[in-house]
């Protein structure tokens, strides 16, 4: 079977490494998250990957510390995430490069835009660490704003719900799961799938998403190769 997507940016949450203690690394949950991006790289698919901080830090629930000193360490606990990202990966034969959006020449490479993309073309998982390198961000904007500037196809937001939902599933039974909805929808109705200026991001470049479960890791292989395995949100 053939890939539906040539090239894809995959969002990890810092909480998806954690495991159940929503807490720090678990490196069961990571390595089977690891082994299902193999799986795609195998399939002849470019993988470049962004992650989250929130296993470790979040800079707007740091408390009564500055916003932008908060931030600041959110975006290295992001670094630390993508380096042990691509530890795994490299245990398990993939070839792999951390760019950082703040420079730390020492331990990974800068984010450089062409620099990415060849590694990607030449079948190297690039981890994208720091998230935009501003603080008042987001991940979920980093990973939009990646996605558009390496030309994904799509942009891969893995969670630990399996698609956007009408209200939380979590706290009311009747809600209802949508196959489809464009970003104006999610930003109208303030549906909480991401934030406001990751949404706007992903609407204004026309960039399609898929929100899926990564509580099943193999769903990142079964999204790649087309499966419905979430929701997809797109703008016309
Ligand atoms: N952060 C930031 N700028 C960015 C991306 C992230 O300042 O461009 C900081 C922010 O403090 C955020 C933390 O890094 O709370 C971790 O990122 P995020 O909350 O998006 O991680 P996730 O929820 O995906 O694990």
């Amino acid at each position: 079977m053939e890939p539906k997507y040539k090239r894809i940016l995959l969002k990890v949450s810092g909480e998806a490494l954690a495991g159940d203690k929503k807490t720090g690394l678990n490196y069961d949950v990571i390595t089977d998250i690891c082994k299902s991006i193999k799986k795609v790289v195998d399939a002849g698919v470019q993988v470049a990957v962004v992650v989250g901080g929130g296993n470790f830090w979040r800079g707007r629930s740091s408390g009564a510390m500055d916003r932008t000193r908060a931030d600041h360490i959110g975006m290295l606990a992001t670094a630390m995430n993508a380096l042990a990202l691509a530890d795994v990966l490299e245990s398990l034969g993939c070839d792999t490069r951390v760019q950082t959006a703040i420079n730390m020449s020492q331990v990974a490479e800068p984010y450089i835009r062409n620099r990415a993309v060849r590694h990607l073309d030449k079948g190297r998982v690039v981890i994208f660490g720091c998230g935009t390198g501003n603080p008042f961000f987001s991940t979920d904007t980093a990973a939009s704003l990646r996605a558009a500037e390496i030309n994904a196809d799509i942009f891969l937001k893995a969670t630990l719900v399996d698609g956007v939902y009408d209200k939380d599933p979590h706290k009311f039974d009747d809600a209802k799961k949508y196959s489809t909805l464009t970003f104006s929808k999610v930003i109208g109705e303030e549906l909480g799938v991401m934030d406001s200026t990751a949404a706007a991001m992903c609407r204004d470049n026309k960039m399609k998403m898929l929100v899926f479960d990564l509580s099943r890791p193999d769903n990142i292989y079964d999204a790649v190769m087309g499966k419905d395995v979430g929701t997809v949100v797109y703008e016309d």
